[in-house]
């Protein structure tokens, strides 16, 4: 069976077209007994086409873009495409030394779908994510805003070896401990906690 992850190193050269790119559009193909190949997600996404019959296939790339959230902030988002046989992923991530940080959003579609209404659609998720903001500045630091509601991401924390997660909130990352004194405003107070699918609205 063959896999694929995702690498996050700088600049590698892929396997098949030769070009230098970002790690984060990097796959490694293959599997562990045939060993593993460094293609660019175009390359990646031509092999997967080509394996499934889906013919007519064209990978489309689309160009970093600047979105502004409820505060007037500029974020700058870029673009990957993901063929899975039976669906297409895209992701829109913002960069921080070339690492995929922040705000991240994905939609999953057909892989028969026009790859630009998929766009359009993860655009309009991405404006709708970006027009809320869950926390606010308060007397006592950053606080949960009034609506007492909090959507985020649960990703690695390096400083606590997989113990504890780092929290992304409004695309900042927020440790464990300062969501913990966050919470200590509703004391007594009860909460519900949905984990979903990256790709889910919440
Ligand atoms: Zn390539």
């Amino acid at each position: 069976m063959d896999t694929a992850t995702s690498t996050s190193r700088q600049e590698i050269r892929c396997d098949d077209c030769g070009q230098n790119r970002p790690g984060y559009d990097i796959v490694h193909f293959g599997s562990a007994e045939k060993g593993y190949r460094l293609l660019c997600s175009l390359c990646f996404n031509t092999q997967v086409a080509k394996a499934a019959g889906l013919e007519g296939f064209e990978h489309a790339a689309f160009e970093s873009m600047g979105l502004s959230d409820c505060r007037g902030e500029i974020h700058e988002f870029h673009f990957r495409t993901q063929l899975l046989a039976t669906s297409i992923a895209l992701d829109a991530f913002e960069l921080r030394n070339g690492n995929p940080t922040g705000y991240f959003f994905q939609i999953i579609g057909d892989p028969g779908e026009d790859q630009l209404v998929l766009f359009g659609r993860l655009v309009e998720k991405m404006r709708r994510a970006l027009s809320v903001k869950h926390l606010k500045n308060g007397d006592y630091g950053l606080q949960i805003s009034d609506q007492g509601i909090v959507r985020g991401r649960i990703e690695w924390d390096e400083r606590q070896g997989g113990r504890l997660p780092l929290l992304v909130i409004d695309g900042r990352e927020i440790n464990w401990d300062q969501f913990g004194s966050m919470l200590m405003s509703y004391e007594g107070w009860q909460f519900k906690l949905t984990i979903a699918d990256k790709s889910e609205e919440l």
